[in-house]
């Protein structure tokens, strides 16, 4: 058997420790009898596996006590529909504040159920930088702020915490949650799909906090209702069990990891051995402001994109994979997420350096 590097930015790379683990457990979890896959959500088998499976994501992330932890379906997609649904309803209107490709997506979805208004944006750096907060158009009545934390796509990321005042701060973590310590009482609501950093696709987590609850637009579908799944422990319908398990298996490693500060100083060394070869390099290129450059996607170009196609071959045939940027923006992006070890990063920059030595 051979593993390859996969820099997929979603569905991504899983820690081989859990792959083994669920491999072991397939037909028969625990002496149940049963794979996780066939267990009804409501066995106490399944019970436990899913009050763990919070668990642990508290532990990890120190959720405090007056915040929800939901298990849903939809994605992050969905929830950019999902979260004015149950937000909005306080005031009508919201601020969101565009850094790049899912902000953007996530403001338009907003705009059939309220008034938004995109407080800032850094279009004007063909979002290559954050806007600073010092220019952003906060409204004080507005029901809450929207950020995306981490821009999968353009490889922009919050490294602060914006200040909204009384205002919920409500952020898409889908690319970085748990890749760093996060004070989750600055934040009225978080949610994130697991297939980036924490599982298989088909489960969003969705971390809110308590007063944000009950104030759901009618119009919300009662499986998309928070207060609803949050009085439900997110079983008014039939939770992604599997993957909730596959997660539980994820956070468990992470703590074996050594938590979340553990985990940041990892990503960040990952993440300095590919930067400082792009910056060493006038053969490929990052554009993004090394203050907002993202821990966890790092896109990138070649000099000449004649050269693309035999890059990512070449790559291909030294066991990396999923290079290639994304369709709207070309060029390379590697995804390093927790569960891509250091001597993966290694491995690319290594041919990165090989292939430039190759074409100079
Ligand atoms: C991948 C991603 C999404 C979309 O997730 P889906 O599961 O396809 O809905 C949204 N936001 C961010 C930041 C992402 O990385």
């Amino acid at each position: 058997m051979t593993r390859v590097f996969n820099f997929s930015p979603g569905p991504a790379t899983l820690p081989e420790p859990v792959l083994r683990q669920a491999a072991a457990e397939m037909l028969d979890w625990h002496g149940s009898g049963m794979s996780v896959m066939e267990m009804s959500h409501r066995g106490k088998e399944f019970l436990s596996i899913h009050a763990q499976a919070e668990a642990t994501l508290r532990e990890l992330m120190g959720i405090p006590a007056n915040y929800k932890v939901l298990f849903m379906q939809g994605g992050a997609i969905g929830e950019n529909a999902i979260v004015p649904m149950n937000l909005i309803g306080r005031g009508g209107r919201a601020d969101y504040i565009v850094t790049g490709d899912w902000s953007k997506k996530s403001q338009k979805e907003a705009k059939n159920f309220g008034t938004i208004n995109v407080a800032a944006s850094g279009e004007a750096s063909k979002f290559t930088a954050l806007p600073p907060q010092s220019q952003w158009k906060l409204d004080p009545g507005a029901a809450y702020v929207h950020i995306c934390s981490n821009e999968t796509i353009g490889g922009v990321q919050f490294h602060w915490t914006p200040q909204t005042g009384d205002v919920p701060l409500v952020a898409d973590m889908s690319s970085d949650i748990l890749s760093r310590p996060v004070d989750v009482s600055k934040y009225g609501l978080i949610y994130a799909g697991a297939q980036k950093n924490m599982g298989p696709s088909g489960l969003t987590v969705v971390i809110v906090r308590d007063d944000l609850l009950g104030h759901a637009l009618p119009i919300t579908p009662s499986a998309f209702n928070y207060q609803l799944q949050a009085e439900n422990d997110s079983m008014y319908n039939t939770p992604p069990t599997y993957a909730i398990y596959i997660m539980g298996l994820v956070l468990q490693h992470f703590k074996s990891m050594g938590g979340m500060a553990a985990i940041e100083a990892r990503n960040r060394a990952k993440a300095k051995v590919l930067y400082d070869c792009l910056d060493a390099s006038s053969f490929y290129r990052n554009p993004v402001a090394p203050a907002d450059r993202s821990l966890m996607n790092v896109p990138f170009w070649l000099k000449d994109d004649a050269l693309d196609a035999e890059f990512l071959q070449g790559a291909q045939a030294r066991g990396m994979i999923q290079l290639k940027g994304h369709r709207s923006v070309g060029g390379m992006r590697a995804s390093i997420y927790n569960a891509m070890p250091i001597e993966g990063v290694q491995a690319l920059v290594q041919y990165m350096k090989e292939f430039e030595a190759g074409h100079a």
